[in-house]
């Protein structure tokens, strides 16, 4: 057949993790933890399942779930999303992007694109036909200029992907950020799609800049959400996106025939775990404890630390150590020191080499120890 995505590969977090696996490495590439989820949000959801709960959920997702999400928006960020209009539940914010994308970009479309970029936007709009404008940024702060974002607005722009605690850098926005991309998209019909994934991985009693927070934005925004992270649960493939009913409504024409409607029993499940809990955080100071832990070791090594403020990733440079590509030295990391880690180039369309790479610390201590002490080496 005629590929549809000729010049796409592999998605790097396969051929990482399979690296890591081959040369029995410890795994710092693709983002999971290496430690169970509260047993409590495993009863819920076995419980689930016992009473009966294994059948079609909604096509939008279980009220029960939709309910709670739309007042835990209401109390952080101050915004009122209906549960039965504007929020579905999905599987993984992965299906919220791709189903948000696949809902409002036609052939021809420009999307623009922050890069060092999470890897399924591009290929995505690619394969609607969609043009994607990136925007490089750079390190070590991968700052946004926004005036040089509005030279890349056309006829044809359509929409700017957002993610914040950004995937691989760690960077987060500001509200002086927002307050420029507001009077940027004031008096446009510009969409926004806003990768909030890591919305409550961020550090240093930093505030996370939602899309939600601001009314002149979230008329205009799908904000995609994931329970992986939120629940250390990345393989159950549970999230949502979140719009305003306009949007909703094409994002649900899309989302009913691509999955329909998505786990019964774990929606159920992280309901009652949610409502039991009572809280969305302690993820920030979870997370910042080991990051904090990570940089103390990594400071030993011979790498750069750039800034992390936020998800669970770390970057470090090496230009000074080694002329390596960032792909060659990830590699020569697996094979002779027995380290994943990724690549920071493969989240660019040009791959400019920074020399840049990715560690994943939603790790066990021990593991951050001993990979540490196998980086010293080098
Ligand atoms: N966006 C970003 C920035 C991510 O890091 C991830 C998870 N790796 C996703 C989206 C996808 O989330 P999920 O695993 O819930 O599909
Ligand atoms: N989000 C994870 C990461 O950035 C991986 C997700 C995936 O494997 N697709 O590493």
């Amino acid at each position: 057949i005629q590929s549809k995505l000729p010049h796409t590969g592999t998605t790097i977090f396969t051929v990482m993790s399979k690296l890591a696996e081959e040369h029995n490495a410890i795994n710092l590439s693709q983002g999971f933890p290496d430690y169970d989820c509260d047993p409590k949000l495993l009863s819920f959801v076995t419980e689930a399942m016992q009473k009966g709960f294994n059948q079609y959920a909604p096509m939008p997702g279980l009220p029960a779930l939709r309910e709670l999400i739309a007042e835990k928006v209401s109390n952080l960020y101050g915004a009122n999303y209906h549960p039965d209009t504007e929020i579905t539940i999905t599987a993984g914010g992965t299906q919220a992007i791709f189903t948000a994308l696949s809902s409002c970009i036609s052939s021809g479309d420009e999307v623009i694109i922050f890069e060092p970029a999470y890897d399924c936007y591009a290929p995505t709009v690619k394969l609607l036909g969609g043009l994607v404008k990136p925007y490089e940024l750079a390190p070590p702060n991968y700052e946004i200029d926004w005036e040089m974002v509005k030279k890349l607005f056309t006829a044809n722009t359509k929409m700017i992907i957002l993610n914040s605690p950004q995937n691989p850098t760690g960077c987060i926005l500001s509200e002086k950020d927002i307050k420029a991309l507001i009077k940027l998209t004031k008096n446009t019909d510009i969409l926004i799609l806003s990768d909030e994934v890591y919305e409550h991985i961020i550090f240093d009693n930093n505030k996370h800049q939602s899309i939600a927070l601001y009314p002149e934005l979230r008329e205009r925004s799908f904000i995609a959400a994931s329970f992986g992270k939120l629940l250390h649960a990345t393989g159950w493939k549970l999230g949502y996106c979140l719009a305003p009913e306009k949007l909703m409504k094409e994002f649900r024409k899309v989302h009913q025939f691509n999955v329909f409607s998505v786990n019964t029993p774990m929606q159920l499940g992280i309901a009652n775990y949610l409502k039991d809990a009572g809280t969305y955080m302690g993820l920030s100071s979870f997370f910042q404890q080991k990051r904090d832990f990570f940089r103390k070791l990594l400071a030993e090594t011979n790498f750069n630390l750039l800034p992390c403020n936020g998800s669970y990733f770390q970057c470090v440079s090496y230009g000074h150590l080694s002329e390596e590509k960032d792909t060659d030295m990830a590699i020569r990391l697996v094979k002779n020191y027995g380290v994943a880690s990724i690549p920071v180039s493969a989240f660019y369309t040009r791959n400019p080499d920074h020399q840049v790479l990715r560690f994943c610390f939603a790790k066990k201590q021990e593991t951050l120890e001993k990979a540490v002490e196998r980086l010293m080496k080098l």
